[in-house]
């Protein structure tokens, strides 16, 4: 691969261990390396991109999305409900999802994170009517040419069994753990720059038995993949957990093995003072989704007090179905806006924003040695920010700009060195194309 230098950025925001924002810098990308950074005159290279007016910052990481709901945005019977009624109005549509939807929902939402300047996305795929397999979200991804982290989701506690899903849309725990398996042993790489990961992510304490998620722990720790699953997301969660468990929702996972540096869980809005120390004391890092959060009413995550605690704090779109948009840009201001919202203007700058958006999403994937910043060695993934377009003219400080008036687009987002979006517009697929497929295959949905 020829070398790729990126010159006159406005500024480099480094995330670096000294936080470092260059003014008029240049950063230079050898083999999906980040090879060299530098200020003022650059070197020679093979291709460059002229960052004038430009932010720069390391391409964000998206640490939860379920993909596959990117076909069911705006359903109107799940409009105003909470976690438990939403996902009973969506279950019986997503049951009737093709395998070819799926890659299709797929590759929409990590056409939308790419816009949004995101080149990592785990993706917390627990859905499997009809021959749905992970390789069907893992194929999009190579569409899009974003990287992957592929949470094969499970649900295994139906209706019948006290559970939430209906029956139909419930797998045999045999099964399951023996898929799990077959598609570490398929897709997990876990070679420094891998573009596909694994992980193992049993939907959620109210759809799985605990059987499952003990077992799951063990087989992760045995095949060195991490887990991942929804944690405390709202007060009816708790409720379950302590009705069902007789414990809150931290000491329950940790309980089942599932507290550590190799776990991380989405939401955690109604973590408790002692579940936090929990999470710091282990390294449980948490996928924080304030969108989703809001849009379901769940209530507002303690991220100020987390952070302040030391917990590893990573930003999530969530599916599409409860957003209902998967722009990650926009999920850092709105995590800034949301802790400010509670605990006032102070409690959280638009930079701690950016950097959760970032180094906090790699450190929850176990990435934070080679994505999340940019450095020598890191792997090139870089998006530029235009920052000449209206949404930020006036803007004072480009950085916090980011967070507090941001572009609608990145401009160029680079994936492993290789350009994913290049002056707005993905260099792999037709966007309007890529609508219109999606658009349809919701019609056909809505149909029954
Ligand atoms: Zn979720």
């Amino acid at each position: 691969m020829s070398a790729l230098l990126i010159r006159g950025a406005l500024r480099l925001v480094c995330m670096d261990a000294a936080r470092r924002e260059l003014p008029d810098a240049w950063l230079l990308i050898e083999d999906g390396v980040v090879a060299a950074i530098g200020q003022g005159p650059a070197p020679a290279a093979a291709r460059t991109l002229d960052a004038s007016g430009c932010v720069v910052t390391p391409a964000l990481v998206n640490t939860h999305h379920h993909l596959f709901q990117t076909l069911t945005r705006a359903v109107p019977a799940a409009q105003h409900a909470t976690l438990f009624g939403w996902l009973r109005a969506l279950y019986p549509i997503w049951g009737r999802m093709r395998p070819e939807d799926v890659t299709l929902a797929a590759a929409v939402g990590l056409a939308e994170l790419a816009l949004s300047g995101c080149g990592t996305c785990a993706d917390h795929h627990y859905l499997f009517p009809d021959g749905v397999r992970l390789e069907d979200v893992i194929e999009a991804a190579g569409m899009i040419g974003l990287r992957l982290h592929a949470a094969r989701g499970a649900m295994s506690l139906g209706e019948s069994a006290g559970g939430l899903p209906p029956d139909a849309l419930v797998e045999r725990e045999r099964d399951i753990l023996k898929d799990f398996e077959r598609v570490v042993a398929a897709f997990h790489d876990p070679a420094p720059g891998a573009m596909t990961r694994v992980a193992l992510a049993p939907c959620s304490p109210f759809s799985v038995s605990e059987g499952l998620m003990r077992d799951a722990a063990i087989l992760a720790r045995e095949k060195g993949v991490r887990l991942h699953t929804h944690l405390a997301e709202n007060a009816q969660d708790v409720a379950f957990s302590l009705e069902r468990f007789g414990l809150r929702p931290g000491p329950w996972a940790e309980s089942l093995g599932w507290t550590g540096e190799d776990v991380w869980h989405a939401h955690c809005v109604r973590l408790d003072a002692d579940e936090i120390a929990l999470f710091a004391r282990t390294g449980t890092a948490v996928a924080h989704c304030p969108c989703s959060n809001c849009r379901l009413g769940a209530g507002i995550a303690p991220v100020r007090a987390m952070l302040a605690a030391g917990v590893t704090v990573g930003l999530g779109v969530d599916g599409s179905a409860s957003n209902d948009a998967g722009a990650l840009l926009a999920e850092a201001r709105q995590a800034m806006l949301l802790q400010r919202a509670a605990g006032g203007p102070d409690a959280l700058s638009a930079r701690a924003a950016l950097e959760m958006a970032t180094l906090g999403g790699a450190r929850a994937l176990g990435r934070a040695a080679e994505l999340g910043a940019l450095a020598p060695g890191m792997r090139a993934d870089v998006a530029v920010w235009d920052m000449s377009g209206l949404e930020c003219a006036g803007a004072w400080d480009p950085t916090a700009a980011l967070a507090l008036c941001p572009p609608r687009r990145v401009r160029d987002l680079i994936v492993e060195g290789r350009e994913v979006v290049r002056d707005g517009r993905l260099t792999r697929v037709d966007e309007r194309a890529l609508s219109e497929r999606a658009a349809a295959a919701a019609r056909r949905l809505a149909q029954g």
